[in-house]
């Protein structure tokens, strides 16, 4: 079945053709580690997710590049403040990252290449814009990209004329389009840079932010590939430049459709540490929700929309999650040890609704109101007994299907967090001493974070509570 995707660059929707049939090339810019990426981030690295599961439940192959940013501004002057190397600096990073990927369900993609590890490609490549004239050597040892050189520059983010400062030049990684202007490809050393620095035909020095990332997916998936994906924030400068210095250097098309996602804000203002609404997934775990919960909210808005992150609908997934378990161990108990029948008409128009929802860019919001559809109908069925035990079984196989996109579907397998995993522990303890005051007050401290501890023949087990005993 194919899908649809609006791409940023064309401000249109297109179907998906992959250049290789059946097989669909994706590159997603990665965490620059030089914190611990926060929820804003996973909204894109969750919707990215949403995308893989999605294209290969439309019968692709997909081969997934995510990079790591770890060497770049941030990440120099963090280890610098630190007066750690950059390795040092970075590490924790990269794992704490895969850690919260488990934590949310997100697949593991099939490459995952760090920059300072690609530095001789990052070489070539501005060798290759050196030689074409794309490119020059400032004063300093370090290489711009001349934009005047390459025509379609402004392509993406739809830059005007008057927005192209032609003979200007920029050499921070990030900055804003008032300030389009010839940007570098290799940045000299100087002194912000400590010991870090690699050597080049242009002397000492280490690449700039938006080469890594074109000579990363070009190395992995080829000149010209199918999807690219970030934030609504990557879209000027950092893939304007990726595409800039791709198709300038190879004379071919980079990547063919643009996907972005919109912004996460928390409740309703931007996401920022003097705020103090500035969550990584750590600290929510740390009150007590679950990745489960998390990727609820972050996959059940549309990606092209603004997403409002809250307290409220956090316990609201949480009720919803509690709706779908329940409905799950409805239908196992009917279904029994029974094979699925073919889907019944109600429920394979369910399942239509959904797919088709699914493959128009993403529309979870009409997939998941075919879910509820699907649990409400179930329900009703089984209150009537009208569903035999080979419909009941059917319908898992559809949850089952839901769930290689959602990642959310499937429970069991929850397991507290740590914290609440030692205070169960210091419970079982208290109980053993005979010591019912402080049981009874872990027992209230555990369903605070979400959890009720039930005391069987095979030790405590804990199962989740459908409402937080406490509201943040
Ligand atoms: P960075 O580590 O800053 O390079 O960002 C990693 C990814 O997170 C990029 O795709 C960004 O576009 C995305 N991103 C950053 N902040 C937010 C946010 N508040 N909402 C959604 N995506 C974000
Ligand atoms: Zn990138």
């Amino acid at each position: 079945m194919g899908m649809r995707v609006y791409n940023t660059l064309t401000r249109q929707m297109e179907t998906l053709e992959p250049l290789e049939p059946g097989h669909v090339r994706l590159y997603t810019c990665g965490p620059t580690v030089y914190d611990y990426a926060h929820i804003g981030n996973f909204r894109a690295y969750v919707f990215e997710d949403l995308l893989r599961r999605t294209i290969r439940l439309a019968g692709y192959r997909v081969t997934q590049v995510m990079n790591f940013t770890d060497v770049d501004d941030k990440t120099l002057r963090g280890a610098q403040a630190q007066g750690v190397s950059l390795d040092e600096y970075t590490r924790p990073f990269k794992q704490a990252f895969f850690e919260d990927c488990e934590a949310l369900t997100i697949e593991r993609a099939e490459h995952y290449p760090a920059a300072t590890d690609h530095i001789p490609e990052m070489i070539a490549l501005i060798e290759r814009l050196l030689e074409r004239g794309v490119a020059y050597r400032s004063d300093d040892g370090s290489v711009y990209f001349n934009i005047a050189r390459f025509p379609s520059y402004g392509r993406l983010q739809r830059l005007n004329a008057a927005e192209m400062r032609a003979g200007a030049r920029v050499a921070q990684d990030e900055y804003e389009k008032e300030s389009a202007a010839d940007f570098a490809l290799w940045k000299a050393w100087d002194a912000a840079d400590g010991a870090v620095a690699w050597e080049s035909p242009w002397g000492r020095g280490r690449p700039g932010w938006h080469i890594e990332c074109s000579a990363m997916s070009m190395k992995y998936l080829g000149e010209s590939f199918d999807v690219h994906t970030g934030g609504v924030d990557n879209i000027f400068p950092h893939h304007e430049n990726e595409i800039a210095q791709s198709e300038a250097a190879t004379g071919k098309p980079f990547a063919r459709y643009w996907l972005h996602c919109a912004h996460l804000g928390v409740e309703g203002r931007k996401m920022s540490k003097s705020l103090g609404n500035f969550h990584t997934l750590r600290d929510l775990l740390e009150r007590g929700y679950s990745g489960r919960e998390v990727r609820y909210v972050l996959s059940s808005a549309h990606y092209r929309q603004a997403l409002n992150f809250t307290f409220a609908a956090l316990d609201a997934a949480r009720a919803a999650l509690a709706r779908l378990d329940t409905f799950v161990a409805r239908l196992r108990e009917r279904a029994g040890g029974a094979a699925a029948a073919p889907q019944s008409d109600w429920a394979a128009a369910l399942r239509e609704r959904m797919r088709a929802a699914l493959f128009e860019d993403l529309g979870v919001a009409d997939a998941l109101a075919a879910l509820f559809d699907l649990v409400h109908e179930g329900n009703r069925r089984m209150d009537r007994d009208e569903l035999a035990p080979p419909a009941a079984a059917g319908v898992l196989a559809l949850l089952d299907e839901a769930d290689s996109v959602f990642g959310f579907l499937h429970g069991d397998s929850e397991r507290p967090d740590e914290r609440t995993l030692a205070l169960i522990a210091e419970r079982q303890a208290a109980r053993a001493a005979r010591q019912w005051a402080d049981a009874d007050r872990l027992r209230d401290e555990i369903a605070a974070r979400g959890w009720r501890v039930k005391d069987t023949p095979n030790g405590p087990q804990a199962e989740r509570l459908a409402q937080r005993a406490d509201q943040p």
